[in-house]
């Protein structure tokens, strides 16, 4: 049970906890050699140096961390002369990354929590952070974390775990708590409130109430968040593998609408008094794939995100009067650029929805050289599955999609077979042509195909 006096947790160095190396299942053996490489060097050097964050969260449920962040008290130029190899980036943190080939270990000074305002630490008047370059102490450090459960330690020196804010104990409980006032913080940083769902759908954990309470108050304050930001947000929380749960839990706390209006809009309408599924299959084909051990990509899921909203303003557009095939370029154009102000979308993304959607009419070609040419299209793949997700939530005829599906796997003799023009009626000979009353004309043989 979590009671009220533990609703607001805020770092108190008198309250700290030590869990030592006895008191924890993580061990060295989980992780990364380069992680423990730069630890041990910084220590070396004299200078204190802590895993924090999500991979000592992820080691002590047993999982494989994404990566190994490291926070040290070396502020960037100095961790700079620790490592050769090491570049410092970031403009609102300003970050080191030090180089093992691919593996990129991030190494953070402590933050720390300005008194005053300054010019390194700079707030919207929405309270927003746009800048906090302050470096700090580990105690100042903790209270510029978001949830307690990512605010945990793990001492290279002694092997310990050091908990400011109690995080051990939610861990334990499975709950995302945020450090202090929930609504302080999400005002600080908006996009915590879809890190609290990320965070609460990837590790089975609940949102503590409060935290909970202030989401439902604060949603709308995404919207302030510049569009590349929550490109890059949308990305980790729909490619994490549990996009359909996200997807749910993001409407359920008002989030969905600020990064997808237009979706949001559409899935409030019913068709013929269905709800629009495909989307939601989507998401669920895009876990099942991930679960495989198979690749999804963005452009797909954007696409279909969008689908409903293009769908919406063409059959607008050609109600009145556009042909079908500008209807749907005018709409994908519209949706688009209005998608961008939410979430930027790069151009090879928005390159590749639009071919997949556009590809969608010309699967209705069976016959002639079409077919084939359109099977060596370089979307051909996507636009298929597109095609079938449409088909399998009443949007496009079933037997079109079982034939694509036939038509690539058979071989070239199955396929000229298959994009043959129909056979005509019988007596019918190559070249006749059908009378306006659908009677062959043969004189020769005095036989009219009746
Ligand atoms: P993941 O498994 O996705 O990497 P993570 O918790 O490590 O999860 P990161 O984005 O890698 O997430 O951030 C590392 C740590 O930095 C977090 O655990 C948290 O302590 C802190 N942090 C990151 N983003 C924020 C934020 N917006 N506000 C406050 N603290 C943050
Ligand atoms: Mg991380």
């Amino acid at each position: 049970m979590i009671n009220s006096a533990r609703s607001q947790a805020e770092p108190v160095e008198s309250q700290v906890k030590i869990y030592s190396r006895s008191e924890h299942n993580i061990s060295r053996a989980q992780i990364s050699e380069n992680a423990l490489k730069v630890l041990y060097k910084l220590q070396k050097e004299g200078y204190k140096a802590y895993l924090v964050g999500g991979c000592v969260r992820d080691l002590l449920l047993g999982r494989e961390p994404k990566d190994f962040d490291v926070v040290t008290d070396a502020d960037p130029e100095q961790i700079r002369k620790v490592f050769r190899n090491c570049r410092l980036i970031g403009r609102r943190f300003r970050l080191a990354h030090v180089h093992f080939g691919r593996e990129v270990i991030e190494v953070a000074t402590f933050r720390g929590a300005a008194e005053t305002q300054n010019d390194k630490q700079v707030l919207n008047n929405e309270g927003r952070l746009l800048r906090d370059n302050v470096y700090g102490t580990i105690e100042e450090d903790v209270w510029r974390r978001d949830f307690t459960v990512n605010a945990l330690y793990y001492n290279i020196k002694d092997f310990s775990v050091v908990d400011y804010v109690d995080g051990m104990a939610d861990h334990k409980s499975a709950t995302l708590r945020l450090i202090g006032d929930p609504e302080t913080r999400f005002r600080e940083d908006p996009v915590r409130m879809l890190r609290a769902v990320r965070f609460a759908v990837k590790l089975g954990f609940r949102l503590h109430p409060d935290c909970e309470k202030s989401m439902h108050q604060v949603a709308e304050l995404l919207s302030s968040i510049p569009s590349a930001r929550l490109y890059d947000e949308a990305l980790k929380l729909f490619l994490s593998g549990y996009a359909l749960q996200t997807f749910e839990m993001l409407r359920h706390y008002g989030l969905f609408q600020v990064l997808f209006p237009a979706t949001e809009n559409c899935l409030s309408m019913e068709e013929n008094g269905f709800p629009r599924l495909l989307l939601i299959r989507a998401l669920d084909n895009s876990d099942i794939r991930i679960a495989d051990g198979k690749t999804v990509t963005a452009y797909f899921l954007f696409a279909a995100f969008l689908w409903e909203p293009v769908q919406v303003r063409a059959k607008e557009k050609m109600a009145h009067g556009l042909v079908e095939f500008m209807a749907y370029q005018e709409a994908a154009n519209e949706v688009i650029s209005m998608q961008v102000k939410n979430t930027a979308l790069p151009r090879h993304i928005t390159m590749a929805m639009r071919e997949v959607w556009g590809l969608q009419s010309k699967f209705d070609a069976r016959v002639g050289s079409k077919p084939s040419r359109l099977l060596i299209h370089p979307r051909f793949r996507a636009a298929y599955d597109f095609l079938l997700l449409r088909a399998e939530t009443g949007g496009a005829d079933l037997e079109l999609a079982k034939w694509w599906g036939k038509y690539q796997e058979a071989n070239e003799n199955e396929q000229r077979k298959m994009t043959q023009p129909p056979r005509k009626a019988q007596g019918s000979k190559p070249g006749r042509k059908r009378s306006y009353r659908g009677k062959v004309k043969d004189s020769a043989s005095g036989n009219d195909g009746v």
